[in-house]
């Protein structure tokens, strides 16, 4: 059977894995040690699941796959930040982004994941939005960027059993919200206990404001974080920065996180991008007070990291600094991103791979 065909056990979840365990005659348990082997030990080859008697194993190679993507190539930055070319089974690939939380190397991650091949939503600061959109990852492609993520770790670390990455961010390439489904049901298996056992709050969903599905997610009794890329507090400045406010103008989009916040009685965060000289003058800062004051929320300002071929600029420090403390005066909860892997272009809003 070619790889193709095979069956991808990868993003399936623990009763997906006993069913197909059944479906070859096995005992269901057999699933369960499955499950193990994927989440908990990284392991793809069927060969390595030793608790599995051989001619099962056998059996389940000529059968079914799993598919933890490649890494291609890994550039690490001065400050410990490691961004992975990713290649998915179809040869597309994606980047990942491991951030450490403390300057201690060998202590926990924040792993920035993709959850599209490219981004269809061409958001005018974002190298993603420059290239071509191809196609939505599926669930066992965004699993498998933290799976591939850590067995690259391990590879380093003297003790391999400790937790190392504790916290997802959907904020590398794509939008996670126009890949609704595969993006659920990737948080689903992240959050198993018996498996990658990610804490739903260490779970953030990042999106530039697909409405419709703000309201969905609302319905979905998750405790996952959910940060809007809003980058401009003007519906005219934002048709520029931000292509999809035309489809959900600020008024739609802002009733949508109310909505949201109502429902799950959580805090969102509101991502804005400091744009030299474009969106950070005190009547932007007025503009984005008024907005987010009525709503449980934070706001996190970036300044902008550069992107060749872009024509838009780093502010200078003294701006950022104003910025934050007119938003401080106004009463607003507001924090300055400190930047990660800038000299590899990983950090925000520079992540992009040609098309192949
Ligand atoms: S900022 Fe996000 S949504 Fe906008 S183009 Fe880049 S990847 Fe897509």
């Amino acid at each position: 059977m070619n790889s193709i065909d095979k069956i991808e056990l990868l993003g399936m979840n623990m009763e997906e894995l006993e069913n197909f365990a059944a479906s070859l005659g096995q005992p269901r348990f057999r699933g369960r040690q499955l499950h193990r082997w994927i989440y908990v030990k990284d392991t793809s080859s069927f060969y390595e699941m030793s608790d599995i008697p051989r001619e099962i194993r056998q059996q389940l190679d000529e059968r079914a796959r799993v598919s933890i993507p490649r890494v291609l190539k890994q550039r690490v930055a001065s400050d410990g930040t490691r961004k992975f070319l990713m290649e998915m089974y179809d040869k597309k690939r994606v980047e990942t982004v491991l951030i450490p939380q403390s300057a201690n190397l060998s202590g926990r991650y924040t792993l920035c994941v993709s959850s599209q091949v490219g981004c269809p939503l061409r958001c005018a600061f974002c190298a993603t939005g420059q290239g071509v959109f191809q196609r939505n990852l599926y669930t066992h492609e965004i699993v498998g960027q933290l799976l591939g993520s850590r067995r690259e770790l391990k590879r380093r670390l003297k003790n391999p059993e400790e937790p190392l990455i504790t916290n997802v961010v959907f904020m590398g390439m794509g939008e996670p919200l126009l890949n609704y489904n595969e993006v659920i049901r990737a948080i689903r298996i992240l959050n198993d206990p018996r498996g990658i056992q990610l804490g739903q709050r260490h779970i953030t969903i990042s999106t530039c404001g697909e409405a419709a599905a703000i309201k969905r997610l609302a319905e979905e009794n998750l405790q996952v974080t959910l940060a809007i890329s809003l980058h401009a507090a003007s519906d005219q400045l934002r048709n520029e920065l931000v292509p999809i406010n035309k489809k959900y103008p600020l008024q739609t989009l802002m009733a949508a996180v109310k909505t949201y916040t109502e429902k799950t009685g959580r805090r969102v965060t509101f991502e804005y991008i400091l744009l030299d000289g474009v969106n950070i003058s005190r009547k932007d800062a007025e503009n984005l007070a008024k907005l987010v004051k009525p709503l449980l929320a934070n706001v996190n300002l970036i300044p902008y990291n550069e992107v060749d071929g872009l024509n838009y600029r780093k502010p200078q420090p003294q701006d950022v600094t104003a910025f934050y403390n007119w938003l401080n005066a106004a009463g607003l909860n507001v924090s300055v991103r400190e930047e990660h892997g800038v000299d590899i272009e990983a950090a925000c809003g520079q992540l992009a791979v040609k098309p192949n």
